[in-house]
Formats: C-alpha cells, structure tokens, sequence
C-alpha cells in the first residue's frame, strides 16, 4: 500500500478542548510551514476552534486519515516562545488538563477577537518610539510632588539577602526572605529588580491581591523612572490586559507586576521572579485549571535557571518544610526597620469579659469592656484602632424566638446572611437578596431577631458606645463600586477615621501609619475547623493583622494586638503572643507528620457536582472503586463539603492521598480517562473537575 502523503506541511496543533475529550494536540495541514507556538484556527467537527502549533512531530501513523487544513493563522503574533511553551506543558500536566485547554485559558481573551490587521495595527503602535508610556509617566501616584524617593540606605540585613542572592552558586534553590511587615522585604524585592534590569533582563513580581497592586505599581514606578511597567491582573479592561500581555511577550515591558495569573505572561528576557505573601492562598486558581501560581514560580525559575524570591511573615508550611530541608533557603529579616518593635498581643477572654454584663444589651455587645475601654484611649490620642471580623453583613443569620424558624437559603445549604442597611437576607454563596418577612415566615410571630455578629452590627454598636468617634467599614459590601476601596483607605490614611472595621479584607498589605490597635473580634471559629490548613491561614491572618499595628517606630512601643476568645491557651494563641512563628511552624509540622498531612504527602481532591446528592456520590464511588487498581493511594469515601448545595447544585468530594508526589500524578493520569468514561453512566452528574494540591478541603 503506498501511503499518500498530503500535500503541504502536517503540523501538530494543541486546540482548545478539555482534557477528557483525549484531543492532546491534533494534525492539521497548512500551506505555509509554521513554528510552534504560532495562534491558529482549526476546524472541529462543525466549529472553529483556536489552537497552537505545538512541538513534536505529527503522527506518522495519522497520515492515513484525511487531515483537514488550518483555517486562520495569526501570524501577526510571534510565536510563543518555547519556555512558555514548557511551562504549559508541565502544568497541564501536573494539573491534569489538556495543553490547549491551559494554554488557551491563560491567553488574553481579547486576542481571539483579533485578525492579523488589526492585531498588527496594534503592535505597530507599541513598537514605534514612544509607544509605550514609560512607568514615571503613566503612574502619577509614583511621584506626588514630582520628586523621586530617596533610596534608603539598605541595613545589615538586607545588605546580607541581597548578597545571597547575588551569589551564583546559592540561588540554584529558591529563596525564602522571611520577615515580618515593614521588615524592608519590597526593598530587597526593587533592588533584586534593579540587579535583573541592569542585566538587561526582565523581572516578575506577583502579588496576592489586586488591590495591592496599585500601592505597588506606585514603589516600582517611582523607583525606576524611564522603565517601562505593566500590570497583569483580572480587574483590567480585556483591551489593557491585552496591551499588557503585549509588552511582556514582546519583551517591551522590563516589568510586570500581577496577581496569579501573570505567572503565565510569555517573558523572553525574564531574569527574576518574585512572589510576594507567598503563602495566600490566592495564589492556587480555584476554578479551571487549578494551578497555584507560586509552585509554578519556583519551577519556571529553575527551567530557566534565573533566582525566585518567595516573600512571607509567615511561609507556608510546604514552603517552610523546604528550607528544613535544605532545598530552599531562607535569608531573615527579622528586625522592623526603624526599629518598631512588633504590637503585644493582649487575650481577651471571653468568658470572663462579660461576667460582669447585667443588662441583655451589655452581654450582647460584640467588643469586650477592657477593648472598648482601650479603642477609647487610642481616641482621645487621635490614634486610630482596626478591628477584624470575619463576617460581612449585619448578622450571620435571622432567627424566630418563638418556632425556631432559620433564615435558610432555599438554594443553599446556608444561612442567609441578615444586612440591616437595607433590610435585606442575602446569601453568600448564590447571592439570593429578599427583603426581610416582618413575621416569622412558619409561624406569623413578630419577634424574628439577628443571632450572632458581622461588621455591619459591630459597626453599628460602636457608633452608639463611642458617639464622638468617626467608624470607617470595609468589606465587601462597602467597596463595591469601582474605586470605592481606595477612596476608603485614602480617608484612613488621611485621618479621617478612627476606628476601622472590617473584615479579612483590611489585614493584607495596607501601610496604616497611626494605627496602634488592631483587635481580633472573633476568631476561634478556624481553630476547630474541619480544613486541615484553617489554623495556618489564621495564623498568618493574625500575624499580618499584627502586622498592621506600630509600622511607626515612635508609635510601636505602645501599639497593640487584641484577640477576643474562648481559648486562650490554645498553642496557636501561645505563638502569636511571643510572635514565634517558627514555633507555631513546629507544632503544625508535627501534627501534619503524624497525621499524613501535606507536605508529608501529596493530594488530590474529586469534585463532583450533580442535581442531588446521590447521584454524585455514586459517580464518586465508583471512581472509588476503579481506584483500587492502584497501590500505595489511599482514596477517602465521598463526603459533602462545608456547603453542599450551593445554587440547587448538590457537591460531593473525595480525597486522594499518597506519600509520593509523583506516584500521585502517575496515578491520576491513568484513572482520570476512567471517570471521563463513567460519566455517561450517571445521569443527572452536572460536572467534575480534579484538584491537585488542593487548598480547601
Ligand atoms: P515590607 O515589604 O517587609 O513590609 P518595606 O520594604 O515596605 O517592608 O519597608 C517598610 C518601610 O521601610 C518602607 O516605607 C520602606 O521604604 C522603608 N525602608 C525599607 N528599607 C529601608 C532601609 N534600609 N532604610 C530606611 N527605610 C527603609
Ligand atoms: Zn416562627
Ligand atoms: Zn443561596
């Protein structure tokens, strides 16, 4: 038989498609030959869909069926360069998607909506000399009076990390710089920017959070007049996010400053890569592919061999297990600069606090008497206190003292939460808004009352116990509208405010300069949570809540950290009153060895959504089932997470377990083909979706 070659060049090409429809990358003639990472059009069945030329060589074997041609190819664009390429190659895998799902999930969207004028247009207009607004100009916040900041002069131990990271023979492993806030940590970050930039190189800073990345725009722009900076982040126009991107990959942009998903930008010149906070969680995508962002920061450093500076208070444990093991090193910084000593922290106990309350109105008060008496003292100072609760609305949720009736969400297993601003029930998870009923909606009683607290009602109760002090609330309800978050925290910042409520929202990053007192409402509901890491998140909210108090020196000798609980000795606690991290590390670590935990073992989480619950259990069960096959996995029985049925949705989990990383990942990828092929057998099963290293549990 002789085999008919098609005429043209046959290219393999990643399309966008999930991984379970077992479409890796796919043949496809085109006329001109193409190089790999080039944006195309192919069809599929009766659609078009994007693609990239991808490497390899095409299937000999595929010759014998008809290979349809490409139809677009933007070649406008310059292929994604194969470091990139890579990197999406890794993920995907290690993340169990397809390639051209990832890869394409990752691209600014607006590219697809781009032919090759129009693109080319566009990347005509930033090439040409003054094209691109350089970082004094486009951010004004950089310079205020029009002056740049002096440069300080960097102390001992900044001079020592810097230093260490100039040392080619130690930046083989990543770097953890481990120093509370206003420890100099962005300090070292602009000079090891400045190092890579000197180089002719580009560097990667990325940030939890998207509000923090104006305040840090703000620093780098000023720093390096006449360089050029873009921003990668979710709450851009899909046009700027595209400009952007544009100047990364067209090696335009000599910095880029983003949140999770800039981990992705193609960068041909990157020298550095900085995680900041590297222990949020933000940093894990939690829908899609779920990659965490900083994991992916330390591989694609080392592929490329270029220094990754992890920065945190409070590491995370995988993170802090690494430096115990040699693999990463941890250069200190363990003095505030100035000299500002870290807040006391003061435990209130909340059993004792409200003894001594006698009226219904005393015991209900959110803020225990020493607290309050406190807060007052900070205001007659006209210094300013922050308070953190966990819980935006009025109340969590709205109850009949006479049935017992529960403002439940009919759509969730939840309470909807009671707002009294504007008289609503709200739920959280499905966003359902109702007036509140004037009678019990079971019984026609009158007398429905909130039970328990939000920020709203804190907010609320202060006001009246201290009616001279001006209370800010920031949450998300009170930032909706678009700029309304800086606008707050300019009036906190210009003193408007003296006591600011808030939720976790207000502990991140913020450089409060008059705040003495930062107080933790109420936060013991994470220390008996079912999620493994919930007292590591505490821990490293609270630590950065403290964190908040005293970045003055003159004023950290009397700035203090307040915890409102029931459990005073809880060792969590013991550590955060001697701000002994290391300790806390220690004691997590133990309890995660003995229990199996991460980073002792590595995990997996199914996630199984259906119309109701058994349907989702018995597609988890009889993954379960299949799963046997495999030595060396523990696989848990399906369980229903904290909120089952969010939207009418019944969610059913099940964790995998295994001592071996790598074993995990061999495994999924065997087992995961026969759930896509089980599925059909379920009806009613909406969807699933794996999660590697999962953050929530
Ligand atoms: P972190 O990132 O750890 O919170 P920063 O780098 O923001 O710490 O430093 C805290 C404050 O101290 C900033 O206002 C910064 O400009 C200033 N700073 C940092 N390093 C020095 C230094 N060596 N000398 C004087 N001021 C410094
Ligand atoms: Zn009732
Ligand atoms: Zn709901």
């Amino acid at each position: 038989m002789t085999e008919i070659v098609p005429p043209g060049h046959v290219l393999p090409v990643a399309i966008e498609s999930p991984r379970h429809t077992g479409l890796g990358a796919l043949d496809y003639l085109s006329e001109q030959p193409l190089a790999p990472g080039t944006l195309v059009l192919a069809p599929l069945g009766k659609r078009e869909v994007p693609g990239l030329v991808w490497d390899g060589d095409p299937a000999a074997a595929r010759t014998t069926v008809t290979l349809r041609p490409l139809s677009g190819v933007l070649t406008a664009l310059p292929p994604l360069p194969a470091d990139w390429r890579a990197l999406i190659g890794f993920a995907a895998g290690y993340y169990q998607r397809g390639i051209g799902e990832l890869a394409l999930a990752v691209l600014p969207p607006e590219l697809r909506k781009l032919d090759n004028t129009r693109l080319a247009r566009r990347l005509a207009k930033l090439m040409k000399p003054g094209g691109v607004a350089l970082a004094a100009q486009t951010h004004e916040a950089a310079a205020p009076d029009g002056v740049l900041s002096p440069r300080p002069t960097l102390s001992d131990e900044q001079r020592a990390a810097l230093a260490a990271l100039a040392d080619p023979a130690r930046t083989s492993r990543p770097v953890l710089l481990h120093g509370v806030t206003g420890s100099g940590k962005t300090e070292v970050y602009l000079h090891a920017a400045e190092t890579a930039l000197q180089a002719g190189r580009q560097a990667l800073v990325l940030v939890p959070e998207i509000n923090l990345t104006p305040q840090l725009e703000a620093r780098f722009a000023a720093r390096f007049p006449g360089r050029v900076l873009a921003s990668l982040h979710s709450a851009l126009t899909p046009a700027q996010r595209l400009r952007n991107w544009l100047l990364a990959h067209l090696g335009l942009a000599d910095l880029v400053l983003g949140t999770r998903l800039a981990i992705f930008a193609p960068m041909p010149r990157l020298g550095l890569i900085v995680v900041d906070e590297e222990h949020d969680p933000s940093f894990k995508q939690q829908e899609g592919a779920r990659y965490s962002a900083r994991d992916l920061a330390v591989w694609r450093a080392h592929q490329l061999k270029i220094p990754v500076l992890l920065g945190s208070a409070t590491p995370s444990l995988e993170t802090w297990q690494r430096v115990q093991e040699g693999r990463y090193q941890r250069l200190p910084l363990a003095l505030r600069i100035g000299g500002g000593a870290m807040p006391t922290v003061r435990m209130v106990d909340m059993g004792r606090a409200w003894q001594h309350a006698s009226t219904q109105a005393e015991k209900d008060r959110v803020l225990a008497p020493v607290l309050l008496d406190a807060i007052g003292q900070r205001l007659q100072r006209g210094e300013q206190s922050l308070l953190l609760l966990n819980r935006r609305g009025y109340a969590p949720v709205l109850s009949c003292s006479a049935c017992g009736w529960k403002s439940g969400c009919p759509h969730c297993s939840a309470w909807r939460v009671f707002h009294k601003s504007d008289r609503t029930l709200r739920c959280h998870h499905c966003g359902l808004s109702e007036r509140v009923p004037r009678a019990c909606p079971d019984c026609g009683n009158l007398d429905i009352s909130p039970v328990g607290r939000g920020t709203e009602k804190l907010q609320e109760q202060l006001a009246a116990l201290l009616p001279q002090a001006r209370i800010g609330r920031i949450d998300a309800d009170s930032t909706r509208g678009a700029g309304s978050l800086q606008q707050q925290l300019r009036a906190v910042h210009d003193g408007e405010v003296d006591v600011i409520v808030g939720t976790q929202m207000i502990a991140k990053g913020h450089d409060f300069r008059r705040v003495t007192l930062v107080a933790a409402v109420n936060p013991d509901t994470s220390l008996f949570s079912s999620d493994f890491r919930a007292p590591e998140r505490l821990f490293a909210l609270l630590m950065q809540a403290a964190g908040r108090a005293g970045r003055d020196a003159e004023v950290a000798a009397r700035s203090e950290m307040w915890v409102q609980t029931s459990n005073a000795g809880h060792p969590l606690y013991a550590a955060l009153v001697a701000h002994d991290y290391e300790a806390f590390a220690r004691q997590q670590l133990a309890e995660r060895r003995g229990a199996g935990l991460p980073p002792f073992a590595a995990l997996a989480l199914i996630r199984a959504d259906a119309r109701s619950a058994p349907v989702a259990q018995a597609f988890l069960q009889q993954a379960r089932i299949a799963a046997q096959a495999f030595e060396g996995i523990t696989v848990y029985p399906p369980v229903p997470p904290p909120v089952a049925k969010v939207a009418d949705v019944e969610r059913m989990q099940m964790l995998l377990e295994c001592p071996s990383r790598t074993a995990l990942q061999r495994m999924l990828a065997q087992w995961l083909p026969e759930l896509d092929a089980m599925r059909g057998q379920h009806k009613g099963l909406l969807r699933w979706a794996v999660d590697v290293d999962p953050l929530a549990i």
